[in-house]
């Protein structure tokens, strides 16, 4: 018998978001190993299947992938789910695959519900390319650097609602003030998918503290389309007219959209 780990996605909010095989899988599996065994008995409820659960989280990976790879080395029909949508995805999961390669262990990842792919496709695309890093770093100092090295693509994180506002506010301070798209509680009853100016977001999200589930995308800079010669030949002008180079470098990113610290850092060379 081939010895297989499957990965199952399920939903991320709506049950209906499942696939057929999916359930199929789940209802052949010998034991399904998930990040919190009464979360997930609530969906095999739904769907009236019955097969058996052990826990399998952040915590607990190491000493539960060698349980789960001897279960398949003794032909268990093993399958991984998370609480919602795609193991792996800042999920749980990778030492486990990790370990099924290396004994040999064939891995069936399958299709499904995931958060940020369908965030993405709710959204404003202004190129289709994008970076998803999973949770944006609390620091601002690491949200600066990750903004600032990835300025020309789209770049999706996973957010708490929690700390939503603070996270808007420091992309105007490190950015300026990118379009954005706030997606939340995503094929629930409450979706909502919001599409502003970081200024705009973050004035409505103070006003309206959010709830729930959140993925955010920042959309690139729009570099490309801008003369930089011609920035520049204004910046003299202004600088033969007694600016200082940093009034010049906030009036010319208000006309640009160029960050107003990189026209500062080409004003001092
Ligand atoms: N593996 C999951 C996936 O495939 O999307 C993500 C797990 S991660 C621990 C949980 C985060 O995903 C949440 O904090 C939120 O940022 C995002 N998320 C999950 N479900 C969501 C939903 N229905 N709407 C918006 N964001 C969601």
């Amino acid at each position: 018998m081939e010895k297989i780990l499957y990965i199952c996605p399920t939903p991320i909010g709506n049950l209906e978001d499942i696939t057929l095989r999916a359930v199929r899988i789940l209802k052949e599996a010998d034991i399904i190993a998930c990040e919190d065994t009464r979360v997930t008995q609530k969906l095999l409820n739904h769907y009236k299947i019955d097969t058996k659960l052990t826990g399998y989280h952040k915590f607990s990976e190491k000493e539960k992938s060698s349980y789960i790879i001897n279960l398949i080395k003794n032909d268990k029909k093993v399958v991984l789910v998370s609480d919602a949508g795609t193991p792996l995805i800042s999920d749980p999961g990778a030492e486990l695959v990790r370990e099924c390669i290396k004994n040999d262990i064939k891995i069936v990842p399958l299709p499904g519900a995931c958060a940020l792919t369908t965030a993405f496709c709710g959204c404003f695309h202004e190129n289709e390319n994008f970076i998803f890093l999973g949770f944006i770093p609390r620091k601002k100092n690491e949200k600066e650097e990750l903004l600032r090295k990835y300025s020309d693509i789209n770049m999706l994180f996973y957010e708490s609602p929690n700390r939503l506002e603070k996270t808007l506010q420091e992309i105007l301070e490190i950015r300026n003030n990118p379009y954005l798209t706030v997606a939340r509680e995503l094929t629930k009853i409450f979706e909502e998918i919001k599409r502003d100016s970081a200024e705009n977001l973050y004035k409505y999200y103070s006003e309206h503290k959010p709830k729930g589930e959140i993925v955010l995308i920042i959309e690139p800079e729009k570099t490309q389309e801008i003369d930089m010669p011609e920035v520049m030949n204004k910046a003299k002008i202004l600088q033969k007219e007694g600016y200082s180079n940093k009034e010049i470098s906030k009036i010319l990113s208000l006309l640009t959209q160029v960050p107003k610290n990189d026209l500062y850092k080409l004003l001092l060379r």
